[in-house]
């Protein structure tokens, strides 16, 4: 059904809202701005502030690819740049997000700090902000001084709006997004039910979506949801093979549904599409900057930003024993060299603590029949393993 402007209408709300939102997604962002008169700020990755944002009535679209082959980027930026951050260059080139008012980076990898820069001198937006979120967020001076850049990029929005934005403005986006992290936790627990009411898919549509409608919608949406599960939505996951998904972006349905459809049901993710985006609420504090600048640095890292210690394994390993993983694919896009840093002492701690793990490299359109193939044979390791133990020598 579509609305006047032709715009295709949202299905009622409940589990399936979330995957026509992600087909649509570009059908939604300009039918609310239609709808509601404000404007959208296009974030290039998950560390952009959006309480800040969405305190100015604005709301954060994340600029995502689009899974399609593309001719458009080579002239804008390397070939050996990730295919997740080229494939959203060739969004931008292509109109797909001429609805942005402004564009804003939070500095994590050099690889999509070259999509922001080629979209500003390329495409433009309204107008540009590049915040430089400290990489470093372990050092003790990383809040402080990430609390004196987003005093900046305040200042700098107030100029966009013409007005100051104060504690209570603040406080609405802090509230609204809060609550949108608290939902899509509640989802993520019902997945550690042995028989999830909710496939690895639906989950991945849910967090996705998150990330580029606006969050007081996206809660009404979760909280039919959460109404659909707990009416007893049962989707026959019962004894299915539990799996984790680690590592680059990965927002590709077809490998999802590919996956859930081998007799496996993905539980948990640690993904900048899924978990680490909303893992951890903003813990309010009088100073709200101080605030939004704790979570951030807070928040599961990129491995961009995890240094000198490694937080990420001892949380991946968490979350593969809490949602009773049995095993973990590990996703790199291709030539994402921060994840790339990580893959191989990440597989051996999982696998050195029980964790089996397959590797599998990521592009903008994937090889699903290959990687149908992998993922089968790593399921028969585990149903082995299941059978006959882990055998130390290896075999399976
Ligand atoms: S997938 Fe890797 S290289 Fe690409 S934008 Fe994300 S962190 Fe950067």
């Amino acid at each position: 059904m579509h609305s006047a402007s032709g715009v295709v209408a949202t299905p009622e709300l409940g589990i399936g809202t979330f995957q026509h939102w992600y087909e649509n997604r570009h059908d939604y962002a300009r039918e609310w701005k239609e709808r509601t008169g404000r404007k959208i700020v296009g974030a290039f990755c998950t560390y952009v502030p959006e309480e800040i944002v969405y305190a100015g009535g604005m709301i954060t679209v994340r600029v995502l690819g689009g899974h399609e082959p593309q001719d458009v980027t080579e002239p804008h930026i390397f070939g050996m740049y990730c295919p997740f951050c080229r494939d959203c260059l060739a969004q931008g080139l292509k109109g797909r997000y001429d609805y942005f008012d402004g564009i804003v980076l939070a500095h994590s990898c050099l690889h999509f700090r070259q999509t922001y820069d080629s979209w500003r001198l390329h495409i433009g937006a309204g107008f540009d902000y590049y915040l430089p979120m400290p990489n470093q967020v372990q050092s003790p001076h990383a809040r402080t001084y990430y609390r004196g850049e987003l005093a900046k990029f305040k200042a700098f929005m107030e100029e966009q709006l013409g007005r100051e934005l104060s504690d209570a403005d603040l406080d609405r986006g802090i509230a609204v997004i809060n609550e949108n992290r608290r939902l899509l936790r509640q989802i993520y627990e019902y997945r550690k039910r042995p028989n999830p009411p909710v496939t690895g898919l639906e989950c991945m549509y849910m967090a996705i979506t998150a990330q580029f409608v606006d969050k007081s919608e996206h809660n009404q949406a979760l909280r039919a949801a959460i109404a659909e599960i707990e009416a007893g939505r049962d989707v026959g996951r019962g004894g299915t093979i539990r799996l984790m998904t680690v590592g680059s972006e990965n927002d590709d349905p077809d490998f999802l549904n590919m996956a859930e459809s081998l007799g496996a049901t993905i539980v948990i993710d640690d993904q900048c599409a899924g978990s680490r985006s909303f893992w951890n609420e903003l813990v309010p504090q009088a100073d709200r900057l101080q605030a939004i600048a704790d979570r951030y640095c807070d928040r599961p890292a990129c491995p961009t930003k995890d240094y000198p210690e490694r937080t990420r394994f001892p949380h991946v390993l968490g979350l593969a024993r809490d949602w009773g993983a049995q095993g973990a694919i590990v996703i790199q896009q291709k030539f994402c060299d921060p994840h790339e840093g990580d893959i191989k002492p990440l597989r051996e701690y999982l696998e050195n603590t029980g964790v089996p793990t397959v590797f599998l490299e990521f592009d903008a359109t994937n090889p699903i029949g290959p990687f149908r193939i992998r993922v089968e044979a790593f399921l028969e390791t585990l149903r082995n393993e299941d059978l006959f133990g882990d055998d130390d020598d290896g075999l399976f």
